[in-house]
């Protein structure tokens, strides 16, 4: 299936000049969602993985069917506040500003081995902030998939110790 041509492109959000890569039309699209989540359950079948753990919020929506699909257990990183334990925290530059993830403390046991998801690769500092989280916790970083990767930002080469998969490359 092209995947690439369900995804709309939104130009000056949420800034002038940003073309913003929209995913809501693949996932409206059925038949669309359910082929990208296997195939990228399939580009990530022969890692050994204990969990997945994915940030607010479209890490979710991809990060929770592909851990059903595997039979593993699922770890939310949030924004500040939203977890009702304990949490750690990292703190990292956004495309469009700064933010922070937390996760509850414990939900990454240390030597677990984690597959780290989330919809859109851009600069890499979304999932930075999971990579460090994970090592915080003393997890490893099994490896980092994406729905889809946007070339030239930079966010590969912030991941290179890391097996990277993308179902979808963009310029
Ligand atoms: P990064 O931290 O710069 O790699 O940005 C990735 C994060 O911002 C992901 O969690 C995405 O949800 C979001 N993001 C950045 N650019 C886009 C885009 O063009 N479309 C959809 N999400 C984006």
């Amino acid at each position: 299936m092209d995947f690439a041509n369900k995804i709309r492109l939104i130009k000056d959000f949420p800034k002038p000049g940003v073309n913003f890569r929209d995913i809501t039309t693949l996932l409206q699209d059925g038949q669309a969602f359910k082929a990208a989540v296997d195939a990228m359950t399939q580009a990530c079948a022969d890692m050994e993985i204990d969990l997945i753990a994915c940030p607010e919020a479209r890490g979710f929506v991809l990060g929770a069917p592909l851990a059903y699909n595997m039979g593993k257990g699922l770890v939310l990183f949030r924004k500040p506040g939203k977890l009702p334990g304990k949490t750690i925290k990292h703190s990292y530059q956004l495309e469009y500003g700064m933010d922070s993830l937390e996760m509850h403390e414990g939900a990454i046991l240390p030597g677990q081995k984690v597959l780290l998801v989330d919809d859109v690769l851009a600069t890499g500092g979304t999932v930075a902030a999971g990579v460090e989280l994970i090592k915080q916790s003393g997890g490893q970083v099994a490896g980092v998939a994406f729905l889809m990767e946007l070339l030239g930002l930079g966010g590969r080469e912030k991941l290179r110790d890391h097996r990277v998969i993308s179902l979808i490359k963009c310029d």
